[in-house]
């Protein structure tokens, strides 16, 4: 049996694909075959150029994922543009900062909302299709360091990406037999909006730059290898893990 990377004739659909690491694994897919459909709320021709360039076709759907009322529309608006939905990339989310004495709801909410519930549903409504065809797929989720550490300051995003961490082992269990492989992608720290904040803490940012074994922060193009190679055929008995692309800051 030959290995294989390409995804030719796969649709993919990304969320918050308009910048960052959601953007740079929408390319990476783009180039390796798949066709886009892009979740996002706000403008994505930046990432539809890259797309096009790479060949691929590409569809946007904007989308406000902080509930669930837009999930229906996007699967069948993504399902009728690619035939179907071959594989699932969760990775819009956002995080909030504040010491946790003084954490509030909506900022516990808020967090939740978009990295958790309206990642588990639109998983839902994305595999319902992958089982009622009977042709599987590919889901992964964008966890973080945090689905591992504890951190400090982010008490929402920490609750949630650990929570993702645990729902991609369960939804792995649950869906294996099904042809699905759910499988979770843990960032290390990345040069992206989600992290601006702490580059601009000189001392955090020097805290953290010296604890990475490889020397430097992530660029976005460096998660690309590992979503196309969870994404495709490479990866048919891999489910459940959780994959650190981190320059080795675990390793530590
Ligand atoms: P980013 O802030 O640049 O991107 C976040 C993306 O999520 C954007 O496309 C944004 O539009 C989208 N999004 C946020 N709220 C949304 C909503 N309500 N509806 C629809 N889309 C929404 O940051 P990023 O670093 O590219 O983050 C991407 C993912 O990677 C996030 O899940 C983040 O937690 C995770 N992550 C990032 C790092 C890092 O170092 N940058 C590390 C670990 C995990």
């Amino acid at each position: 049996m030959s290995i294989s990377f390409d995804l030719t004739g796969k649709t993919a659909l990304v969320t918050g694909a308009n910048t960052g690491l959601g953007q740079a694994i929408a390319v990476a897919l783009a180039q390796s075959g798949a066709s886009i459909v892009a979740v996002g709320r706000s403008a994505m021709d930046e990432t539809e150029r890259l797309c096009r360039d790479a060949g691929a076709r590409f569809h946007p759907i904007h989308a406000d994922l902080s509930s669930l009322e837009p999930i229906d529309r996007i699967v069948a608006e993504g399902a009728e543009f690619g035939r179907r939905i071959d594989i699932l990339v969760n990775n819009a989310g956002i995080i909030r900062r504040a010491d946790a004495i003084e954490f509030t709801e909506k900022d516990w909410d808020d967090v939740m909302n978009v990295n958790l519930k309206s990642t588990f549903f639109l998983t839902q409504a994305v595999a319902r299709g992958m089982i009622a065809d009977g042709a599987g797929g590919k889901i992964i989720n964008i966890a973080s360091l945090l689905s591992f550490q504890g951190g400090i300051r982010i008490p929402s995003y920490t609750a949630s990406k650990s929570g993702l961490a645990g729902l991609t082992r369960l939804l792995a269990c649950e869906w294996a037999s099904r042809g699905i492989n759910v499988n979770a992608i843990a960032p290390g720290y990345f040069v992206t909006n989600n992290t601006e904040a702490l580059r601009n803490d000189p001392k955090r940012s020097a805290e953290i730059l010296g604890r990475i074994p490889a020397g430097r922060w992530g660029n976005p193009a460096d998660l690309g290898g590992a979503a196309v190679f969870l994404a495709s055929s490479a990866a048919d008995y891999i489910h459940g893990v959780v994959l650190p692309v981190d320059g080795g800051w675990l390793a530590r």
